[in-house]
């Protein structure tokens, strides 16, 4: 067996430890004759999993008695209907900022409902390379909520701020940096982001709601997209993604096991440093983000070169460091190196660009 060093923007890198762990548990988890995958999501051995995945998550990321964690489908991008749909009353609106494409996707899913929401803020003029600086914000204080996304997973462009925005619920597409660093929750009004990041496998979704933000909508919400059903039948109004919900608790296991989130965001750190450093003092590579809005998981990088591209990506793949190609719509090359993502995954990487630089120039 080999295993590569895999930089996907996600579905993403899991902990070997936590792979292997699933593995051993596979057929027979812990004496009960079965896989958690055959399990009643109502039986008493899930209901073990789910309570201590829900409280593992709640101890890393310290959220507040008054947030509800709710383990949800449809990934982030319902999210980005359910958040209007739950939190918009008529006659109110909503406050984007549009740092980018997901940012874009959010706002285009808001419209299509016929939400009245404003662009509060923009870095288009920017090229979206930096997150629009505080001082353009021209919030509305009394919009129903204040929608960012505080990691743009395709361009490498993140926020190390939290916005204030007084009473003004802010609502949080933290899909690609949950967990990454420690974050003080009651900060939010709502935090969502799918989990195949830096969470687990793709199939289940967490949003952590304030309690005064639920329940309140005046409009008729599908059920399984309405936060106080989801509040209520604790995350089981229907059958839940039982396997990803047991995956993500043994993330949450090894991620509190390593030192928490705060040990979590300095390796985050050291690994995210080596590898802008050495593009910064490379002629060959170039990042073009703003350095203040740099993302410590999307490490997005171009060649001086662009027809050497196809040339990287395949040499890289032929070294086990796979999945550097950027997205579609922006080129380039992209290395998502999110919490599973060890230390000697960046060294690999930035041995082989080295190499790969000292060859061509
Ligand atoms: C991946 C991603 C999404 C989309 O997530 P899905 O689970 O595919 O719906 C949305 N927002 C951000 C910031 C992402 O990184």
């Amino acid at each position: 067996m080999s295993r590569c060093y895999n930089f996907s923007p996600g579905p993403a890198a899991l902990p070997e430890s936590v792979l292997e762990q699933a593995r051993d548990e596979m057929l027979d988890w812990r004496g009960s004759g079965m896989s958690v995958m055959e399990m009643s999501h109502r039986g008493k051995d899930f209901t073990a999993i789910s309570e201590k995945a829900e409280a593992d998550f709640r101890q890393l990321m310290q959220i507040p008695d008054n947030y509800k964690v709710l383990f949800m489908q449809g990934g982030a991008t319902a999210q980005t209907a359910m958040v209007p749909m739950n939190l918009l009353r008529s006659g109110q609106s909503a406050d984007y900022i549009d740092t980018g494409i997901w940012a874009q996707k959010a706002i285009k899913e808001a419209n299509k409902l016929g939400a009245n929401i404003r662009i509060a803020a923009t870095s288009e003029s920017d090229n979206f390379m930096k997150v629009p600086s505080f001082d353009t914000w021209e919030c509305d204080s009394d919009a129903a909520y204040l929608h960012y996304v505080s990691n743009e997973t395709i361009a490498g462009v993140g926020f190390n701020w939290i916005p204030e925005t007084g009473g003004v619920p802010l609502v949080c597409d933290m899909s690609s940096d949950i967990m990454s660093r420690p974050i003080d929750v009651s900060k939010f009004g709502v935090i969502y982001g799918g989990a195949q990041k830096n969470i687990g496998p793709a199939g289940i979704t967490l949003a952590v709601v304030r309690d005064d933000l639920i329940g309140h909508a005046d409009q008729a919400i599908p059920s399984v997209m309405d936060y106080a059903v989801a509040a209520k039948s604790g995350s089981m109004y229907n059958t839940p993604p039982t396997y990803s919900w047991y995956l993500a608790g043994l993330v949450f296991e090894w991620a509190l096991a390593k030192g928490g989130l705060a040990a979590i965001d300095a390796l985050n750190q050291k690994k995210a440093a080596k590898l802008y450093d050495y593009i910064d003092n490379s002629s060959f590579y170039s990042n073009v983000v703003s350095p203040e809005s740099r993302s410590l998981m999307n490490v997005t990088f171009l060649l001086a070169d662009d027809s050497l591209e196809s040339e990287f990506i395949k040499q890289a793949v032929d070294n086990q460091l796979v999945n550097l190609n950027g997205h579609r719509l922006l080129g380039g090359m992209r290395a998502s190196i999110y919490n599973a993502m060890p230390e000697a995954g960046v060294d690999a990487l930035i041995a082989f660009m080295k190499e790969f630089e000292r060859a061509k120039v």
